[in-house]
């Protein structure tokens, strides 16, 4: 339940709040403490003259019964709720959770995050990275081999990089351990130095 509400809490912020106009908004939340969060219910029954004497009272203002039947078609209008049958005890109102109400539904797909791929811990993706490099350093061009080839992150990880496809670069293990921990511009000075360094050492 407490997870629960939390995801209620998270979606009707994110998501419905924006949609509602803030009379909608407080009535909305009204009807989910008063049926869902209350008993675990999605059913309300309510008279007019409850709900006006609840809202106006936390607004400090009166809220005559025309304006109580405004809002409440203006949340069904926007599939929030359903309104019922009305008896002496009032209206029936089912409620719709955040996660229920199809434009609610439609952000939510939008946002979803799509499961991103690890290209750094999975040794058979590592793989595919190399092959895709042809098994070159991405900053010296130097060969490596798949015995001393390393991946090195163009953005670190502690900067937010991701173990992406597009953020990891076949490195050799001098690069590496110079580039580590830095931007590529941070980087640069102290790589291009020691390729130098490689370069007159070997001629
Ligand atoms: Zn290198």
């Amino acid at each position: 339940m407490k997870e629960n509400l939390q995801k209620i809490i998270e979606q009707f912020v994110d998501f419905l709040l924006p949609l509602l106009t803030p009379y909608e908004a407080g009535l909305y939340i009204f009807f989910l403490r008063n049926s869902y969060i209350k008993n675990g219910s999605p059913e309300i029954r309510i008279g007019k003259r409850t709900i006006a004497n609840n809202l106006g009272a936390s607004r400090g203002e009166k809220t005559n019964y025309a304006h109580i039947t405004k809002i409440v078609s203006g949340l069904e209008e926007k599939s929030c709720i359903k309104i019922g049958d009305t008896n002496c005890d009032g209206t029936l109102y089912s409620v719709f959770l955040p996660e229920e109400i199809s434009l609610v539904k439609e952000k939510l797909a939008i946002t979803a995050d799509p499961v991103e791929e690890d290209y750094f811990t999975n040794s058979e993706k590592r793989k595919e990275i190399f092959v895709r490099d042809k098994y070159t350093c991405f900053y010296c061009g130097e060969k490596v081999t798949p015995k001393n080839a390393t991946l090195d992150h163009l953005v670190p990880q502690y900067k937010g990089g991701k173990h992406s496809k597009e953020n990891l670069k076949t490195s050799c293990l001098i690069c590496n351990s110079i580039k580590s921990g830095k931007t590529q511009e941070e980087a640069a000075p102290f790589l291009l130095k020691s390729i130098q360094e490689r370069k007159a050492r070997n001629n």
